[in-house]
């Protein structure tokens, strides 16, 4: 464990080569975004997490550095202020050239088994990899699907996996109880779910009407993604998800207009 934090340490003030500065430039949405303290704090995170992650490639894609400096940075978003232990229950990722077909069965909030195969831009496992296609996760930086992100998405997942299974709720901290997150998160998933029923449009993704898991992915994306219109729209859910990352993005990055990024 010392040892663990010593290397990382060590890590953190490696600072990053020049090259991976121009893949953030052009791939990273947050990198003009961010105050310099979060911006350099991100950066140690990107070498810890490219230390300790394996990436692999599948359906004939060659993982670059590019690659990989963008999805750790899109992951390391979402541990800056924070104690963080760099997701210890996944150490792969796999990426796509493009959307994948994967199997899949499921239950569905109806209690409807349902199987088949679909196309997938990424996914996230329990203590397995996350798994996601280098096209989607180019077409959510350059902002084709505004407030959404895959990698962001798939990385709330594996907090919520932190603290066991995917129920929504990831390891609080200190400052926000159980009940509380609760209370917040059904509240706004209720809200979703009407608006789904209405077929209206959100900040939110309406997929993440299908249950709370989902919900605490999608919220985490427009919380990052659409601060300024996610504080706006849904006040209470995003002051919550402010506590729990310890962010308050739409008042402390450097937003042009209401919904940047
Ligand atoms: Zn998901």
């Amino acid at each position: 464990m010392l040892l663990k934090r010593f290397r990382r340490g060590r890590l953190r003030k490696l600072g990053i080569p020049p090259e991976w500065r121009r893949y953030l430039e052009r791939n990273f949405v947050h990198y003009g975004l961010l105050p310099p303290r979060d911006l350099e704090e991100l950066t140690g995170h990107i070498r810890v997490f490219l230390a300790e992650k394996v990436f692999f490639g599948r359906g004939g894609i060659e993982v670059t550095d590019e690659i990989r400096v963008t999805v750790a940075a899109y992951a390391s978003l979402l541990l800056l202020r924070r104690e963080t232990d760099y997701f210890p229950r996944m150490r792969t990722v796999v990426v796509y050239p493009t959307e994948y077909l994967a199997p899949y069965r499921e239950v569905d909030r109806f209690g409807i088994e349902v199987e088949g195969y679909q196309v997938r831009s990424g996914e996230a496992w329990e203590k397995g990899p996350v798994v996601l296609s280098w096209e989607a996760v180019l077409r959510d930086s350059w902002g084709a699907r505004r407030c959404r992100h895959v990698v962001i998405h798939e990385f709330a997942h594996q907090l919520d996996y932190e603290n066991g299974y995917s129920d929504g709720v990831p390891a609080l901290g200190k400052g926000i109880s159980v009940e509380e997150w609760r209370r917040v998160m059904e509240t706004e998933l209720r809200a979703l779910r009407r608006v789904e029923a209405m077929g209206r449009a959100t900040v939110l993704d309406r997929y993440g009407a299908q249950g709370p898991g989902e919900f605490f992915a999608v919220a985490t994306e427009a919380f990052f993604m659409c601060p300024a219109k996610l504080s706006q729209r849904r006040p209470e859910l995003y002051r919550l998800l402010s506590r729990y990352f310890n962010q308050d993005p739409a008042s402390d990055w450097h937003l042009e207009g209401d919904d940047s990024p």
